[in-house]
């Protein structure tokens, strides 16, 4: 799997034991090098193949992760081509918004280089058969939940960066929940992020017990570009993690413009 941040390749076992690790964790030009590898794929020889973004080239390596071969714009320099065999931040196959990758194809899951996760593959499979089949179906990523199954368990949705966001974060310590659940090893919190333009929720994080089951509300939130006004005035049960939430949108307001 590709870790971006670190510009490296991780390989595991089935079981998910670490195997190697590619890449020298700097972003670099060299052979073998990354910066912000995207999408993998690997051959029927074991042979990998990395999309390596900003890069603007592919590289091949070896099952043992040597380097190979790499394409792209002057052999894979690094500049960016829009030829033929040349790329542009490659991330995976071209799909439209219907998946379509060019007239009768379809291109869905890690290979379309969206986001790397089992349900947005899953999502995007429901809108190319909807396509397929006439039906009228555009993929929509406003609201893409991540789930890191850690203790604490850390979930995400939406956007929790950029230009002129606003935010604020409420402690788990400070809802009733927790004393009623078996009290957790590590503290959590939910912080939330708006747009102060249009005063809808644009993103989430969730940190704590079964943060990615209740963060399940906060990406309905922001698929839906529900006002925060109008999730302020939203019931939470007592005493639930969900009234985190309720305490972070009551912060939230108060720093909206
Ligand atoms: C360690 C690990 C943990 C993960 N945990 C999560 C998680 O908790 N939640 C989550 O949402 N996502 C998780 N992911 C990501 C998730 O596994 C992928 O996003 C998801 O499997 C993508 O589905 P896919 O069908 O696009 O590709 P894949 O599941 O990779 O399926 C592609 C298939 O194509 C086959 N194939 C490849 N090349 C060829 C070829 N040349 N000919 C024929 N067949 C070929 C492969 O063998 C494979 O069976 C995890 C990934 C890893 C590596």
């Amino acid at each position: 799997m590709t870790d971006q941040l670190n510009n490296r390749i991780e390989k595991f076992t089935a079981t998910g034991r670490l195997l190697a690790v590619w890449g020298t964790g700097a972003a670099g030009k060299g052979d073998g090098q990354f910066d912000t590898p995207h999408a993998v794929a690997v051959d029927g020889w074991g042979n990998v193949y990395v999309a390596d973004t900003h890069n603007n080239r592919i590289q091949k390596l070896s099952p043992a992760g040597r380097f190979l071969a790499r394409w792209g714009a002057n052999g894979g320099d690094g500049t960016a081509g829009l030829g033929n065999g040349e790329f542009n931040d490659p991330r995976g196959i071209a799909v439209d918004e219907r998946l379509r990758a060019a007239e009768n194809v379809w291109a869905i899951g890690d290979v379309s280089g969206v986001a790397l996760f089992t349900h947005v593959g899953k999502y995007q499979a429901r809108v190319a058969a909807a396509d397929v089949a006439g039906r009228p179906a555009k993929a929509d990523y406003r609201a893409i939940p991540a789930g890191i199954f850690t203790d604490p368990e850390v979930a995400t949705v939406g956007r929790t960066e950029g230009d002129g966001l606003v935010s604020a974060r409420w402690e788990l310590t400070a809802t009733p929940r927790l004393s009623t659940y078996e009290r957790p090893k590590r503290d959590g919190f939910v912080r939330v992020f708006a747009d102060p333009a249009e005063r809808v929720l644009v993103g989430a994080v969730a940190v704590g017990p079964q943060a990615a089951e209740w963060l399940g509300q906060l990406t309905l939130a922001v698929r839906s570009a529900t006002p925060v006004d109008v999730l302020l005035d939203t019931i939470q049960p007592y005493p639930t993690f969900s009234e985190a939430i309720f305490f972070a949108l009551r912060e939230l307001a108060d720093a909206l413009p």
